[in-house]
């Protein structure tokens, strides 16, 4: 197994050298230079499996260089039943007659990113310590994919991580999540700024070439291939679940923002998996939805974004996207790097011809987006008819998917964090906060740590180099 650019500028390499690096050295994305393939009589032979053993079959046919008992154990690390409070890992409930809920969030931050971030991090610890090398963890989050990474970076002995958050703009549930953190590999940042200067200060400083090689500086953003990986491992799992038998087509929907989650789904279904359609919902920001109704991806400026009340979904453009593409081409590398060269928020790409459509229409991708009262009125009527509360981007999720229903495939809407991490917009919802599970019923309690620090790219790198210890550097 072989990884190459979507732009065709990268020599072919293994899977732990893509793990542990990001973009492709010219600006693509990597993916596998061919898809492997779970047959019929494969996936038959995985029903009733645990999810362990379908993550076996999913991630080793991705990678080669891990010794399948080591990978085994890495597996069974990542979703130790401490970490992930639900004995199937992910939970399913049917709420209506082919309308079943998928509960992604059972893991140590109670949102679905635990779900690749988990097994990234053994990844990289096991990668790391197999290489003698030490990575610093570069991060900047507004909510969830920081705690997601903190949280499965515990313990690695060869890994520092420094979280850039915006001093009192993140939820309070996701900030005293990353804060009350007390590792000593675990640094976080409150930066006195919004999320676009903690991220533009990420950029400056992995674009100092000097100080990212003599700091070992590296990233687990959402365009890292292992997560997709580990997250396609939830779609044939779904499938399993829900499919009458195997071969029956299941629809699934999924909120997107970057596109990862969705774009895992896609990896399953190329892989054999008869998933028929992939229902992509958006929120307001509605640059994906855009796309899948017109043929035209415009990315929009960021000052165009709108803040939601489904935040983790406001982009302006989706950086797992060109992988998408890519595969819409026909895997055609040249044809890719044309589209996404420069693309910029004065340019759009144009796939509104009839072939364009008809290679859409092929992947098995529609979409929809939802609107904030959209997912009040989800999150209201899920609560009234079934007693169950979920949080505002599986709203918008569920509110799409519902539009899309066919009564005789089963849908399956993922769900991407558990309500108590947005808190406010269920109480506008149903009159009452969610409740707080009882492992973080003492979280406001619990001493917050955290470093204040301007926005100046200097005070970063200084802060990375007074607290790595030299004997750590490589
Ligand atoms: C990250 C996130 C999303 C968006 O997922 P993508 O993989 O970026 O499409 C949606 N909802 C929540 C709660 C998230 O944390």
């Amino acid at each position: 197994m072989r990884y190459i650019s979507t732009r065709g500028g990268m020599t072919p390499a293994r899977f732990c050298d893509v793990l542990l690096g990001g973009l492709a050295a010219d600006g693509g994305l990597v993916v596998p230079e061919s898809f492997p393939t779970l047959s019929a009589g494969e996936l038959a032979a995985l029903q009733g499996a645990t999810y362990e053993q379908v993550a076996q079959a999913v991630v080793s046919r991705f990678v080669d260089d891990i010794p399948e008992a080591d990978l085994a154990a890495l597996i069974a690390a990542a979703y130790d039943r401490r970490l992930f409070h639900h004995p199937a890992v992910v939970s399913l409930r049917q709420i209506e007659p082919g309308f079943h809920m998928a509960g992604l969030a059972h893991g140590p931050t109670l949102a679905f990113k635990d779900m690749a971030l988990q097994l990234v991090g053994r990844l990289f610890e096991y990668e790391l310590a197999r290489r003698g090398e030490h990575l610093t963890v570069l991060g900047a989050t507004s909510g969830d994919t920081g705690s997601s990474a903190e949280y499965a970076m515990i313990g690695a002995r060869n890994v520092d991580v420094f979280m850039l958050s915006p001093l009192g703009r993140t939820s309070p549930f996701q900030a005293a999540q990353m804060y009350t953190l007390d590792e000593p590999n675990i640094h976080n940042l409150a930066v006195r700024g919004v999320f676009d200067e903690c991220q533009d200060l990420v950029k400056e400083v992995t674009g100092d070439a000097a100080f990212k090689q003599t700091h070992r500086i590296g990233a687990v953003n959402s365009i890292n291939w292992a997560r997709i990986v580990a997250q396609a491992v939830y779609h044939v799992f779904v499938y399993l679940a829900v499919a009458p038998e195997v071969g029956a087509p299941v629809d699934i929907a999924v909120p997107t923002g970057n596109f990862g989650n969705v774009y895992a789904g896609f990896v399953a279904r190329r892989m054999g998996v008869p998933i028929r359609h992939l229902i992509v919902a958006t929120n307001e920001n509605d640059v994906l939805d855009e796309f899948f109704r017109s043929g035209r991806y415009r990315v929009r400026p960021a000052a165009d974004v709108i803040a939601t009340s489904s935040p983790a979904m406001d982009i302006s453009k989706a950086s797992n996207f060109e992988r998408y593409v890519h595969a819409l081409l026909g895997d055609d590398s040249t044809a890719t790097s044309a589209l996404f060269s420069g693309l910029g928020p004065a340019s759009a790409i144009d796939l509104s011809n009839d072939q364009g459509f008809a290679r859409i229409a092929a992947t098995g991708f529609v979409s929809g987006s939802s609107t904030h009262a959209d997912r009040i009125a989800t999150i209201r009527r899920l609560h009234a008819d079934h007693g169950l509360v979920v949080d505002p981007h599986t709203a918008d999720g569920v509110t799409v998917g519902l539009e899309h229903r066919d009564p005789d495939v089963p849908l399956v809407c993922l769900e991407t964090a558990q309500p108590v991490k947005f808190a406010a917009t269920i109480a506008e919802a149903v009159g009452t906060p969610p409740p707080v599970p009882a492992r973080f019923a003492d979280l406001f309690q619990r001493p917050q740590r955290y470093d204040v620090i301007d926005v100046d790219v200097a005070a970063v790198k200084a802060h990375i180099a007074a607290t790595v210890p030299a004997t750590r550097r490589p």
